[in-house]
């Protein structure tokens, strides 16, 4: 597949190359991003969204869709082709196309680590192998046997998440949350429960340069979601009236870290990537995220890996504190990635950041 993608590439102009992305997710960050380094963007956008990337200016082109998956249209696909364009995937990739090995276009970034990230399995073989802390899982509601929250594969912005604390917890939550509709009965089937953590929440989303060989801290957010009004209504209020928590992502705030807990995010950082190289060559290229918790003796665990560019990312534009203090500048993930584009074709190494 690889050597499909970098046969295009070949083909390409290298004088005249465009950044291009689905418009939803982080496009405009990565928009931005391209043109701040000088790029041509395209966004390819669902007429409903059009109005957002009309509005802010940054795709000089737009393609209009009228669903994500028309992105596996040949004809378009071919149309990119010609504006030699390197796509940047983000969530809407993984949630709303899922077939990427039929994205016959380059992508920056590797798409192996990307199905890494979908399957839970072999995320936590990753994670577990960078010898990173983990959630315990339950293999089964029978076994549960402490707070759980029941999470479903994809990236599926926290929909339908539920908390239980024993098995019978477990199926009557499951059967109200299918009866509402939000999620259906194959859903619960492939969900992982997984202990929960209580403590601070913290997104860390990183870059990794292969031509620099350095692992970057770009920004650190954390989630805003409708659980977070539940801490404004008083305990027995919220069992009288029935509340219960929901996870839907609604936005995110920055965070700026303990300044000696950056040491284990770093180390962190570091070995992912490490063990990104032996499972799915070449390894990571560029935007990776951690998402952890840590608990009350600062512990950090980890419960997800996200193999590209998050939406929490947005926080940082124009720099972060990290993304500043590294680069002296207004660095941030969008315009993170169109630099390396940009290193990458100066230094005659462009095929190394491409999958
Ligand atoms: P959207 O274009 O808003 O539908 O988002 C595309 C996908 O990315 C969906 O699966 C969302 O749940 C997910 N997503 C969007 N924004 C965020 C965010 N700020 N944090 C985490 N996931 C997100
Ligand atoms: P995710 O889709 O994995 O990014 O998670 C969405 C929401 O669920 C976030 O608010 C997380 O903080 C929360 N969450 C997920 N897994 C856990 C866990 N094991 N412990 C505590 N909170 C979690």
């Amino acid at each position: 597949m690889r050597d499909k993608i970098l046969k295009i590439l070949e083909n390409y102009d290298y004088d005249e190359i465009s950044i291009g992305t689905l418009g939803s997710h982080s496009a405009l960050n990565i928009l931005r991003g391209a043109k701040d380094e000088g790029f041509r963007t395209i966004c390819v956008c669902r007429s409903r969204e059009k109005i957002i990337y009309e509005s802010f200016g940054v795709a000089d082109e737009i393609i209009e869709i009228s669903d994500y998956s028309d992105l596996l249209d040949q004809r378009l696909q071919q149309k990119l082709r010609e504006k030699n364009v390197i796509m940047i995937p983000h969530g809407s990739f993984n949630a709303y196309i899922g077939r990427l090995d039929e994205i016959m276009l380059p992508l920056f970034g590797n798409r192996e680590l990307m199905l890494w990230e979908i399957d839970r399995e072999k995320q936590r073989e990753w994670l577990e192998r960078a010898g990173l802390k983990m959630p315990k899982r339950f293999e089964r509601p029978e076994d549960i046997d402490r707070l759980v929250i029941v999470k479903y594969p994809g990236a599926m912005g926290g929909k339908g998440y539920f908390l239980a604390t024993s098995p019978e917890d477990f199926y009557s939550k499951a059967r109200r949350i299918i009866e509402t509709g939000v999620i259906r009965e194959e859903d619960i089937v492939k969900a992982e429960i997984q202990e929960y953590i209580v403590g601070a929440n913290v997104y860390f989303s990183f870059f990794y340069s292969p031509l620099l060989d350095r692992v970057e801290l770009i920004a650190v957010d954390r989630r805003y979601e409708p659980v977070d009004g539940l801490g404004r209504i008083p305990a027995d209020v919220q069992i009288e009236a029935g509340l219960y928590p929901t996870y839907t992502i609604i936005g995110n705030f920055p965070v700026v870290l303990r300044e000696s807990l950056l040491a284990k995010v770093l180390k962190a950082g570091e070995s992912v990537v490490k063990v990104s190289k032996e499972i799915a060559y070449p390894g990571m290229v560029g935007p990776f995220c951690l998402e952890a918790v840590f608990d009350d003796d600062a512990e950090m665990i980890v419960f997800e890996i996200s193999a590209r560019i998050v939406a929490g990312t947005n926080v940082g534009i124009p720099n972060s504190p990290y993304s500043y203090i590294l680069w002296g500048e207004n660095m941030y993930m969008g315009r993170r990635i169109a630099r390396e584009i940009r290193m990458g074709i100066e230094r005659g190494r462009l095929e190394e950041l491409i999958y």
